[in-house]
């Protein structure tokens, strides 16, 4: 079965929705076509220079009538098909409703040619958005780039906005601050697909987005529009990302109830390996230890505690910098970044907020802010030697961050 490492069928995981059919058949992006799957594949390229992150995960939406589009080569139907039937691609008679649905579940950014015009009634905080639309535009050598995108703001529809936005905010259908409505909570659940070779949400499955049908309120499958059986809380799980050398190597998961030991080559099972992410004749391999640090996930926070040789430093927002005393847990914030050496480090992805758990009433959490874009240059943190004495709270060097 053909996969692809930047596509992933749990919307809950993806930095972006991509509406596939809309770059393929787009023809400044390159290639003599009028459908080029060659056009998607570049800016999946293009999506991993754009945030810097070289484990970006696309959910990839299209309209049925892809798939058999004759001005795609057969190798490139079969793809998609093979893409399909793996759910690494969500397939629909008009892809429009499931882009917007997986956007609002997810906070996901979207890219994306279309206005969505027709939407904007119902989903009102499409209007004029600012930060949750990017567009594909050629880049030098057939190479495909994004940019963000502007919302258009229907002149009709302008009159009635406010009106329309209390009579949502009243029904409980809408955030004001980014649109994630009701549909995060179908995220939060595991299920069950009676079909028995459901890729989204059979025994296999990790997780998917079902849909709630809007008459009946039943919860189904999208692909086989059966109800799906509710089996129960999803496990709280947070992403993490590996920034080796101030880029996004890798991402793995941590679930609560299963502690984790990170480090080059843990001998703990289950364990996180990251010797493969790390650059030959590196400092770091000699310096981080086989077992590094142990990741656990505790009354929805995250805690990090230090088993190395060398030790474990928690970056704060603020810069500052402590060191994780051996053996003792400390928690990790939504910002903070736990580093294993000065090249090395380890963040909670801003994906994790879907499993932040919510008090009766309180508003949804704010998402972090958007720092994907960003390679962030490594500190000058113990590179050759275990930290001075005395160096507690000292601000390491913030200056050099650039764009990638
Ligand atoms: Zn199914």
């Amino acid at each position: 079965m053909r996969t692809h490492p930047r596509l992933t069928s749990d919307a809950s995981l993806a930095d972006f929705v991509v509406d596939v059919a809309n770059v393929v058949r787009e023809r400044t992006l390159g290639g003599d076509r009028g459908a080029d799957l060659g056009r998607f594949l570049a800016l999946l390229d293009g999506l991993v220079a754009f945030t810097g992150d070289a484990t970006t995960q696309v959910y990839a939406v299209c309209d049925r009538s892809l798939l058999s589009d004759g001005r795609l080569t057969r190798e490139e139907r079969q793809t998609l098909a093979e893409w399909h039937r793996a759910g690494l691609l969500s397939v629909w008679d008009v892809a429009d409703h499931r882009i917007i649905e997986a956007a609002e579940a997810t906070r996901a950014q979207v890219v994306t040619y279309d206005g969505f015009v027709d939407f904007h009634r119902r989903h009102p905080w499409l209007y004029g958005n600012r930060d949750r639309f990017v567009e594909p535009y050629p880049g030098p050598g057939g190479a495909v780039s994004v940019r963000r995108r502007i919302m258009p703001e229907p002149d009709d529809w302008q009159m009635s906005r406010k009106e329309e936005e209390s009579a949502l905010l009243a029904a409980g259908m809408y955030d004001r601050r980014d649109g994630t409505g009701p549909r995060t909570a179908l995220l939060l659940r595991r299920w069950r697909c009676p079909e028995p070779d459901c890729a989204a949400f059979g025994p296999a499955a990790r997780g998917a987005l079902p849909r709630r049908q809007g008459r009946t309120g039943r919860v189904v499958c999208p692909e086989h529009l059966r109800e799906l059986t509710d089996l129960g809380p999803r496990p709280r799980q947070m992403q993490l990302k590996v920034r080796v050398d101030g880029t996004v190597r890798h991402r793995f998961l941590l679930t609560e109830g299963q502690d984790l030991v990170v480090g080059r080559h843990p001998r703990a099972e289950p364990g996180e390996r990251l010797a493969p992410w790390l650059p030959e004749r590196s400092p770091s391999l000699e310096w981080i230890s086989r077992d590094h640090v142990l990741l656990r996930i505790s009354g929805g926070n995250l805690l990090v505690s230090d088993v190395s040789s060398n030790g474990t430093w928690l970056r704060l927002p603020d810069g500052q910098t402590h060191r994780v005393p051996p053996g003792a847990f400390r928690s990790v914030g939504r910002r903070h970044v736990v580093l294993l050496h000065d090249t090395v480090q380890l963040e909670v992805s801003g994906k994790s907020f879907l499993y932040e758990e919510r008090a009766e009433g309180e508003p949804p959490p704010r998402p972090r802010p958007e720092t994907e874009g960003e390679s962030q240059q490594p500190t000058m943190l113990a590179p050759s030697g275990p930290r001075p004495a005395g160096s507690r709270g000292k601000r390491p060097g913030r200056g050099g961050r650039r764009r990638r």
